[in-house]
């Protein structure tokens, strides 16, 4: 079998239109645009990329779009006003500040500081607490991604044995909490491995939907797959330069060999990644419409 490619960039392209046309809706029927405001500090290569990429992308979808980008040498004070600033702005309905902060900055302080309400990476403990209990606002944006990409690209999630590799607060733990709940696109059997999982494979070849969130180039390999399976690999890892000096990207599942049982696959880039700002957007413009409704 070789599998159908799961195309991340179009599926998310899908979404961004739906989301720009509820963005004009709002608009016209309550008069409120949903507003992001992204916090940058210092001047990290790929932070700086990202947080273009997300404030550019905020103002395709037609949110007001703030980009505040504050020295290196912040003082975690100075940033906690920052964030107070804009949980007390009324026009700013999502804050996202990009990570990773300074080491004299403790990420922690600053995360909890935005208010839960505002909070469209959904970090907070309110909301992870919340997504934890089937009652969430917002969905992180990695998992949120993942999730839409098998609900989209047609893969039988009831039921189905899930494993995830990896336990991150950020990936593995949120997907494996959010395909586990009794809900619509969820209640999957899941399991999650990490790097005391012993025999990962055993697992790894039960699994109907596989999710890898290692870190760990080409981690999965063809032999540890069931045959038809869809596998989701979030991982990225930077193996070199392309001849044109942009990094050389790969995933944390062989791809070509994989692709060969599965029966459907993300490839790296252009599976999850396009998917996360996506979905950033999309807890923005919720975030705006719970203001509404609230
Ligand atoms: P992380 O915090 O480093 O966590 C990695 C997890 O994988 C840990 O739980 C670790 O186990 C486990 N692990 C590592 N190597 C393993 C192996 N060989 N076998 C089994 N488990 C293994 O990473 P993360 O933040 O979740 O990110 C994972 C990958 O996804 C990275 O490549 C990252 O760049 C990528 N990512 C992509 C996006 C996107 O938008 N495309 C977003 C976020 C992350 P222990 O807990 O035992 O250490």
């Amino acid at each position: 079998m070789t599998a159908r490619i799961i195309d991340g960039k179009l599926i998310a392209e899908e979404i961004r239109k739906e989301i720009a046309a509820e963005t004009a809706e709002l608009r016209e029927k309550h008069g409120i645009v949903p507003g992001l405001v992204t916090i940058l500090v210092g001047q990290n290569p790929a932070s700086v990329s990202y947080v273009t990429a997300k404030s550019k992308t905020s103002k395709e979808m037609g949110f007001h779009s703030v980009q505040e980008s504050v020295p290196e040498e912040t003082s975690e004070e100075q940033l906690l006003a920052l964030v107070a600033k804009y949980n007390e702005d009324p026009r700013i309905h999502g804050i996202l500040v990009q990570l990773p902060l300074p080491r004299h900055i403790r990420e922690e302080r600053v995360l909890y500081a935005i208010r839960p309400e505002k909070d469209v990476d959904a970090f907070h403990p309110v909301n992870v607490g919340k997504l934890m209990i089937g009652n969430a606002d917002f969905l992180p944006c990695t998992p949120a991604g993942i999730q839409e990409l098998l609900i989209r690209s047609g893969a039988t999630i009831e039921g189905a044995e899930v494993v995830v590799v990896g336990r991150s607060n950020i990936v593995g733990k949120p997907i494996a909490n959010m395909l586990l709940q009794k809900a619509k696109g969820a209640n999957a059997t899941v399991t999650v491995c990490h790097t005391k999982t012993r025999d990962m494979a055993a697992h790894t070849r039960r699994a109907d939907i596989l999710i890898v969130a290692a870190g760990a180039p080409k981690a999965v390999t063809a032999e540890m797959v069931k045959d038809g399976a869809y596998v989701i690999d979030v991982g990225v890892n930077r193996i070199g330069m392309t001849d044109k000096g942009k990094p050389k990207l790969c995933g944390d599942v062989d791809f070509e060999g994989v692709k060969e049982k599965a029966a459907a696959i993300t490839p790296v880039p252009g599976g999850v990644g396009p998917m996360t700002i996506t979905m950033l957007m999309r807890n923005t413009l919720k975030a705006a419409k719970l203001r509404v409704s609230r």
